[in-house]
């Protein structure tokens, strides 16, 4: 018996790949190069030659459509970035806040993913582009208020009316606080500015009545319009959203406080739709150029996210005419390009 064991032991020691059965040999030790995105010198270096080169760029004009923005100085310009292991680098205005605007989306749709799974993203607002204006009505009246998604403003309405809490003032309270930590501090509301929008939102009221007529609004229309109004007019300056681009860089713990604030899962399903349509009908030319989920705002703010390595934050408030900061556009291209980080960028084995 005993021998048959030992004979059995044996066979199996010789079945065993040899590959397996010996302790791996010593790799030569690596070259000490650091990637380009690892490097602190390289990352301050992308941003400083950034803000030098487009600091004086007269493109664009600040949002005017609500009139407390039109306000804003179109000189703010300060670029951050957080990686996931929590440094912070930055370049220009830290000091200056603008309001969120529409990067809330992403974070409003991070607590509906968080809440009621990605499913009820999917099947009630929907992840297609729309490939029209953020604002646009017909997009929603072309597919019966599908074909949509939670970052333009339809999609985000409806993504409002679906966050937890039984009435204006508990949905609020968790949105902010959702923003807060990811953010890593406590946000605030910029009053002026939702009031000069609040006064003056008919046509977001108008879409979220058009939505609830098509069964796609899950809340009193008038009060789901008026939170999301108050979710764009947080204040926050550019460390505040590259620490929120970070914390989605690092799947959900905020990379500077250690909170975790979403799970990887619900990350997972946040930064698609943001690579689909964070700057609206130019996502796709964003795309093309950055290869990066990226999120813009009216007030100016842009943040783009690279998976696993960091989050990225731009805030200048003149914009495009699809409503996309200029100057945030060119200097997050150009640190994307300086540091490598393109995930379609492939070095070829040889
Ligand atoms: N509060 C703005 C709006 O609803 C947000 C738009 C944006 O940032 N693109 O019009």
């Amino acid at each position: 018996m005993k021998n048959r064991i030992i004979a059995i032991l044996i066979g199996l020691s010789v079945m065993v790949p040899a590959t397996y059965a010996q302790k791996p040999k010593k790799s030569p030790a690596a070259p000490a190069v650091l990637e380009a995105w690892s490097d602190p010198a390289a990352i301050q270096k992308a941003m400083d030659e950034a803000y030098v080169k487009f600091k004086d760029l007269k493109e664009g004009k600040n949002a005017d459509y609500i009139k407390e923005l039109a306000k804003v100085d179109p000189n703010i310009f300060g670029i951050a970035i957080v990686t996931a292991d929590g440094k912070i680098y930055t370049a220009g205005d830290l000091k200056s806040a603008v309001s969120i605007q529409s990067i809330s989306k992403v974070f409003t749709m991070a607590r509906v993913i968080e809440e009621q799974g990605p499913r009820a993203i999917k099947d009630k607002i929907g992840v297609d582009a729309t490939g029209m204006r953020f604002n646009s009505i017909i997009a929603v009246e072309l597919q019966k208020g599908k074909e949509i998604n939670p970052l333009v403003n339809p999609g985000a309405i409806a993504a409002t009316s679906l966050v937890n809490g039984a009435d204006s003032a508990a949905k609020w309270k968790s949105i902010l606080a959702t923003h807060s930590d990811f953010a890593g501090r406590e946000l605030y509301l910029d009053i002026p500015v939702y009031i000069s929008e609040a006064g003056d939102n008919l046509r977001n009221q108008a879409i979220a009545h058009l939505l609830k007529a098509y069964g796609r609004m899950y809340w009193d229309p008038v009060e789901a319009t008026d939170v999301y109004t108050k979710q764009c007019a947080i204040s926050v300056n550019a460390r505040d959203l590259a620490i929120m681009a970070g914390t989605l860089a690092n799947g959900g713990v905020n990379p500077v406080t250690k909170k975790k604030v979403v799970s990887a899962e619900t990350v997972k399903y946040t930064l698609p739709v943001m690579a689909t349509a964070g700057l609206y009908d130019d996502a796709g030319q964003w795309l093309y150029a950055t290869g990066l989920p990226a999120k813009s705002g009216v007030g100016g703010g842009i943040i783009a996210v690279v998976p696993g390595k960091f989050g990225i934050a731009v805030i200048s408030p003149p914009l495009s005419p699809a409503g996309n900061s200029l100057r945030a556009i060119y200097s997050i291209r150009h640190i994307i390009e300086a540091l490598g980080v393109n995930p379609y960028q492939i070095t070829p084995r040889q």
